[in-house]
């Protein structure tokens, strides 16, 4: 087992919580344009359930897997809501492609994210457009993909060169009308603004990349 890889994890989780409890209001706000207003919240909850889950498992000497299943499954009992079953989807989807016994490679971590985005379609039904989290997800999955070919020795280096790719397809969900979910009704109210999801997606993504 690694253990340092399970200590990553903790550290990572810990600031998934972090830039979740400082962006909540605004995900709240984005949520209550063209949604029910709860994305802060939900996540929020989700994320410090995770933290809680991440502590423990890496107390026990797990390994990185375990640790990532585990606490993708407090995410999606605690948070309710769409966003929280999908990020439970996606933490357990990236800690089974990684497993305890070997310290991820970046190689191995692109293939896990991808994994990650191809689970959410799976559990979630929405495709890339539809102005979901799965329209900054593919995209982070796809640049992170090639940004491991050309650093396959620095998880840090790919991911951070997969972060502005990230925000900028964020952003762009803006653009899109929303095909899926709690904001499908609301179709012009949600146009000029991003879907939250997306939002919080590369949040995350930026706030993991600090701590890589
Ligand atoms: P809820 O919609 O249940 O209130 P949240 O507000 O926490 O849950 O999350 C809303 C976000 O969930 C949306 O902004 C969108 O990114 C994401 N989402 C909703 N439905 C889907 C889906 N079918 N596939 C992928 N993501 C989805
Ligand atoms: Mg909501
Ligand atoms: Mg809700």
């Amino acid at each position: 087992v690694s253990r340092e890889a399970a200590a990553k994890a903790v550290v990572v989780i810990e600031a998934i919580g972090a830039v979740i409890d400082a962006n909540a209001d605004e995900l709240g706000r984005l949520d209550s344009i063209a949604g029910d207003g709860d994305h802060g919240i939900g996540m929020q909850r989700g994320a410090q359930a995770a933290v809680v889950e991440a502590r423990r498992v890496a107390a026990a000497e797990a390994g990185v897997g375990t640790l990532l299943g585990l606490s993708g499954a407090a995410w999606a009992d605690r948070a309710g809501g769409t966003s929280g079953a999908l990020w439970g989807e996606i933490l357990t989807t990236i800690g089974a492609r990684l497993g305890d016994a070997e310290p991820p490679t970046a190689a191995a971590l692109a293939e896990a994210v991808t994994q990650s985005a191809a689970a959410v379609t799976r559990y979630g039904g929405a495709k890339v457009g539809d102005k979901t989290l799965l329209d900054a997800l593919v995209p982070f999955a796809e640049a992170l993909t090639l940004a491991a070919a050309s650093s396959p020795d620095s998880i840090r280096d790919a991911w951070a060169a997969s972060v502005a790719p990230a925000e900028a397809a964020a952003s762009a969900t803006a653009d899109l009308l929303p095909k899926v979910g709690r904001a499908r009704p609301h179709l012009e109210k949600s146009l000029g603004t991003p879907d939250p999801g997306a939002v919080s997606m590369a949040l995350i993504i930026s706030a993991v990349a600090n701590t890589l």
